[in-house]
């Protein structure tokens, strides 16, 4: 059985004033929470998220990383500065790292190799353009970017480990994949992994990303190959957020 996994993507938002705040609140709700509940974000803010959250059930995730493990990258923060912050889990291809940032397939297979040399749990994000969508392209797409991080570290090393399904096209733009969209193509990466390992595939868990909301949550997390949810702007709001794990 897959334990549903229900992550907060804050992205480039917050304050220490506003993340006490949420932290405070999404540890206070949390009573009648039965997923697994994880926090993502900023850099700056993993100090004051680990110390709010270390004694907690609520568990530390990065929103992306370096690909090297340490030295001249002015800018950059390697996967073992992430673990030593308290962080289990890492955000790896979010589709604004890839499509604003330039990461390729090939970078994002680099990052999440560096990621589980460390022990880190990479959240392997995937999900196509709504050109790739109505190309028929979907399920290429996704197989390619699943592909590539295969091809890097071979499918014994996501064992254990967690993907995002997101529709680039439904990323913060208020249009969610109806959960039968979504189920058919958690079904084909599920699929995918299978044709490598059979055991692999039926315990990773697959999330779906894409303005999720408190009101369609239920609908897309009872479908049988969604595994939770990579919450973006909902999770920025506690009370949506903790609905959002109450439905997972
Ligand atoms: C995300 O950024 O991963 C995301 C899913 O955002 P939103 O929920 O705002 O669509």
């Amino acid at each position: 059985m897959r334990r549903k996994l229900v992550a907060g993507n804050w992205k480039m938002n917050g304050s220490l004033s506003a993340n006490g705040g949420l932290l405070a609140d999404i540890l206070a709700g949390l009573g009648d929470v039965t997923c697994e509940v994880v926090a993502c974000p900023p850099f700056p803010y993993l100090a004051q998220a680990q110390a709010m959250l270390s004694a907690s059930p609520v568990g530390l995730g990065a929103q992306t990383l370096s690909e090297h493990p340490a030295g001249a990258f002015t800018g950059e923060v390697g996967a073992e500065m992430l673990r030593e912050f308290g962080c289990r889990y890492v955000l790896v291809g979010h589709s604004e790292r890839r499509s604003l940032f330039g990461e390729s397939d090939a970078v994002v297979a680099a990052k999440l190799a560096a990621a589980l040399a460390v022990g880190l749990v990479p959240v392997l994000c995937l999900g196509e353009t709504l050109a790739e969508r109505e190309a028929g392209q979907t399920e290429a797409v996704v197989s390619r970017q699943l592909q590539a991080v295969l091809d890097r570290v071979g499918v014994a090393a996501l064992s254990g480990g967690v993907l995002a399904y997101e529709p680039v096209w439904a990323i913060g733009t208020g249009l969610t994949a109806t959960p039968a969209q979504a189920q058919a193509v958690h079904a084909h990466i599920r699929a995918c992994l299978a044709a490598h390992d059979a055991a692999v595939a039926a315990e990773v868990r697959i999330l779906y990303g894409g303005s999720v909301k408190p009101q369609n949550a239920q609908e897309l997390f009872g479908q049988q190959d969604i595994d939770g949810g990579l919450i973006g702007g909902a999770s920025l709001v506690a009370e949506d957020f903790l609905a959002i794990c109450r439905a997972a």
